[in-house]
């Protein structure tokens, strides 16, 4: 049996329930990277070219921090998950497996099956089938691997739609972001690995809890609900965590009707310098919703992020009690 490197970075926040389900089911150890850190980062940094954006120099400081530690790393060729839409993760994920061989050695074999779920509602079974395979299961084994992976998947899914975020609904933590009904209402919108990574975005999510904030991301839109908000535009993004970020944004301005949006975003991303102006305009709107952008490098600092965050929230207080 092998062990598996698990990346904790992109799509890690989003499907890390599923494929640990389905390795483990089959009898492999999953081995997750650890937590990001300076570490981590400074390997980034000195494994990726200078131009790429925060999060993918992390998904190299992560992917070197496995490779003394696994017999093979899991680097899928990310494409789409929607079926029959014509959207695809941002070209990076495209990517991803070429940028890690171009720029890192001695690594261990890599699985960079390509998930394509656009064409087929069967593409993720077909999936399950060839990396089993590779491994010598049976399709019997597959199966029942890949079945025990979906129900593990929804759960997790359901979890982030009843209030729990990414990490909290992996651990199976109870505790939700959400308080007093008198409590500020604020959503923290961006890509999963800026909102969930507590080491980039400097502990964003414990600080404004500490506020008393109660918190909305992305992934507590229930999904018909997010899908629902695509009649509002005249066209979908081309990238699909984008779109969700966009229309969860439209949600909870028109249906949750937050008291400020916060976006997160990383330095330099390309996709971004679009939904970040859409955000803003689309918050201005709707009766000038406060709208703050938090963007994030490797120079982020805790001081800054807090006195921004902090003056936001205030400004927010202030609002309310003038209503
Ligand atoms: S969407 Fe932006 S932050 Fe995410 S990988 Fe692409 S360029 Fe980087």
């Amino acid at each position: 049996m092998a062990k598996i490197g698990f990346p904790k970075a992109l799509y890690y926040y989003l499907y890390y329930p599923f494929w640990q389900e389905f390795f483990t089911n089959l009898g492999h150890d999953m081995i997750v990277s650890s937590s990001t850190s300076k570490a981590i980062l400074d390997l980034g940094v000195k494994e990726t070219v200078n131009d790429a954006c925060l999060p993918i120099k992390l998904f190299h400081g992560h992917v070197g921090d496995l490779a003394s530690k696994v017999d093979v790393i899991f680097i899928p060729r990310m494409v789409s998950v929607r079926k029959f839409a014509t959207e695809t993760f941002c070209p990076k994920f495209l990517g991803l497996p070429d940028m890690v061989h171009a720029s890192m050695e001695d690594l261990p074999p890599v699985i960079e099956e390509k998930i394509d779920l656009s064409k087929s509602p069967l593409e993720l079974w077909r999936v399950c089938q060839r990396i089993g395979k590779e491994f010598g299961h049976s399709q019997w084994q597959i199966n029942n691997a890949y079945w025990h992976a979906k129900k593990v998947q929804h759960r997790f899914f359901k979890s982030m739609e009843n209030g729990l975020t990414a990490e909290k609904a992996m651990t199976g933590e109870k505790k939700k972001y959400t308080k007093d009904k008198n409590n500020l209402k604020l959503a923290f919108l961006g890509y999963p690995y800026l909102v969930y990574d507590n080491f980039i975005n400097v502990n964003s999510l414990e600080l404004l809890e500490k506020m008393d904030v109660e918190i909305k991301t992305v992934e507590m839109v229930p999904a018909k609900k997010l899908l629902a908000q695509r009649k509002k535009l005249p066209k979908d993004l081309f990238w699909n965590f984008s779109n969700r970020v966009m229309h969860s944004c439209l949600y909870y301005l028109d249906d949750e009707k937050v008291d400020g949006i916060v976006h997160v975003t990383a330095f330099g991303c390309g996709p971004d310098a679009m939904v970040d102006k859409m955000m803003e305009l689309e918050s201005k709107n709707r009766g000038e919703v406060p709208f703050l952008t938090l963007s994030l490098d490797e120079h982020t600092g805790n001081a800054g992020v807090a006195t921004r965050l902090e003056a936001f929230v205030d400004m927010l207080k202030i609002r309310r009690e003038k209503q």
